[in-house]
């Protein structure tokens, strides 16, 4: 499996019956064995503790999907010790064999692909669509990343020799990271930071988010079964106040690759800066932060084309990706006309549980349903809600898809990630007008312009301060090896996920040179 051999995983096609019916069996076999215990896993040892984070179904709030054991300080403790002990001789293996693993894993999970869409639909609250593209995408970063890995090794990084010497430049890694996966992308995000962590030959502690183990803990299950050694990956559920800082701040961790909030991103950030006692390192920090994204349409646009991306940028898994197009800035001549293509699709949208493949399903958790429905009492201050703003059946955290229009470039719900199923549409003189408007904003992650001229989308290029930028389509869903996935200012450190040159992020360059 060379580099230039990869290719993205084809989602599954749910035109076809078999497969529609296929992933429902999944559900239920799933469903029947719920609620599952889940232990930690430190050097392969499985320890249950007394205290539990309970995964509930966002769907049906009173489901219990899982029990996960809590961590305390001291099984943190014991797992740094055991990562950087392993470290020890999984840095000494070549990249194919840690490749190897992931390879492996990969194929297990093609393999069983239903049951992890089925877990995702049940933990996360995603439909058929949205799920199995995590699947996909996770099959890719293990692909991907075991292959470049493999091209690492072998790359001279452009190092000239001259007369009389060798020279090579090689990367080795770090030490033991701690990797902290959020709950939106609990497969996919949760695997990239991983495997590209151990296939760069570092040991890691995984911190599952809280809301989402076991669907982390199935991945555990699958990179066990595809033999990767113990303690290469210790699995440690818990608190972040009990052990996630706790294990940021200490001083044999090397390394932190965190996706999740820009305010716990920032927070870890402080924690990582400091020098603690016995540190003999700068430590490293990845860290993917959020966005308040928007799209810009100008007057010359598609605007069928603009309406749809809309509705899937904004509305997709609930609007809870950091790629989210939860902003939209329109030229004037063409505003009404493009929200009401907009409002005339959102209006067909279906809300309700993942289980049936609604288009909408359930937001995660309760914190989550006040904090967006709190926006939206702001919005309605603010602006104009033209769709939605209502909750839906109680049994799970439902939302309907809300779409405020007139939003002013610096009101709340332009400014602040809401994380939820609402957009807000402001309009603008001109595309030059949008496009600032655009860029006012504290984040800078992923972005979209929508025009028919050439010359101007030349300019938006230049002008729009983003990681991501889209024309002329949706603005979520990166493909891994096709769009690395990072953003600017408060959307974090750019570390572009999926990319060949992710993984010297977790390794450090070694130069060394032979006189002839
Ligand atoms: N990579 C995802 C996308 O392009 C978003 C990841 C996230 O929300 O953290 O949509």
């Amino acid at each position: 499996r060379t580099f230039e051999t990869f290719v993205n995983e084809p989602n599954t096609d749910f035109e076809k019956g078999s497969e529609v019916k296929a992933l429902q069996r999944a559900i239920a076999k799933i469903k029947k064995d719920l609620p599952q215990q889940y232990p930690l896993v430190i050097g392969g040892e499985r320890i249950y503790t007394d205290e539990k984070i309970h995964s509930i179904n966002p769907a049906k709030k009173d489901k219990v999907v899982g029990y996960a054991s809590k961590a305390n300080k001291d099984h943190a403790e014991k797992a740094l010790q055991v990562a950087t002990e392993t470290f020890k001789s999984w840095k000494q293996t070549t990249a194919e064999e840690r490749a190897e693993y992931l390879f492996k894993a990969a194929d297990i999970m093609r393999e069983r692909r239903h049951e992890f869409s089925a877990t995702l639909i049940l933990e996360a609250g995603k439909n058929y669509e949205e799920a199995d593209a995590e699947v996909s995408e996770a099959i890719d970063f293990l692909e991907f990343y075991g292959r470049s890995a493999i091209k690492l090794e072998s790359d001279n990084h452009d190092v000239k020799s001259i007369e009389g010497e060798r020279n090579r430049l090689k990367y080795v890694p770090l030490g033991v990271g701690f990797i902290i996966p959020p709950w939106n992308f609990p497969l996919a995000i949760c695997i990239g930071l991983t495997a590209s962590a151990v296939v760069t030959g570092n040991t890691t502690l995984l911190k599952p988010a809280s809301l989402t183990p076991g669907i982390a803990y199935k991945f555990f299950e699958i990179i066990e079964e595809a033999g990767l050694p113990d303690g290469v990956i210790n699995f440690v559920t818990g608190d972040s106040s009990e052990i996630g800082d706790y294990l940021t701040g200490h001083p044999k961790t090397r390394f932190v690759s965190f996706t999740g909030s820009k305010d716990v991103g920032l927070h870890i950030n402080e924690i990582v800066g400091r020098t603690a006692e016995g540190q003999i390192w700068i430590k490293r920090l990845n860290a993917e932060m959020g966005g308040k994204d928007g799209i810009v349409i100008d007057e010359t646009a598609d605007l069928e084309a603009a309406a749809q991306a809309i509705i899937d940028s904004g509305f997709t898994f609930q609007g809870q990706k950091c790629s989210a197009g939860s902003r939209v800035v329109v030229v004037e001549s063409v505003y009404d006309e493009l929200i009401e293509k907009v409002v005339d699709r959102a209006k067909q949208i279906t809300v309700g549980n993942g289980e049936e493949n609604n288009f909408v399903g359930p937001v995660i958790d309760q914190k989550a349903y006040n904090k967006i429905l709190e926006y939206i009492e702001i919005g309605k201050k603010e602006a104009k809600l033209v769709l939605g703003g209502n909750t839906g059946d109680d049994e799970g955290y439902y939302i309907e898809p809300t779409i405020f229009i007139d939003a002013e470039k610096d009101d709340v719900i332009m400014q602040e990630e809401i994380f939820g199923p609402v957009i807000a549409i402001a309009k603008a003189k001109d595309w030059e007008e949008a496009i600032d408007i655009y860029n006012s904003t504290d984040y800078g992650l992923t972005g979209g312009f929508f025009s028919s001229e050439q010359s101007r989308i030349d300019q938006a290029v230049n002008k729009m301060h983003c990681g991501n930028l889209y024309i002329n389509r949706n603005i979520t869903g990166a493909l891994v090896g096709v769009h690395p996935f990072g953003g600017f200012n408060l959307s974090g450190t750019d570390s572009k996920a999926g990319s060949y040159d992710y993984l010297k992020l977790f390794s450090q360059g070694k130069l060394y040179t032979q006189k002839l």
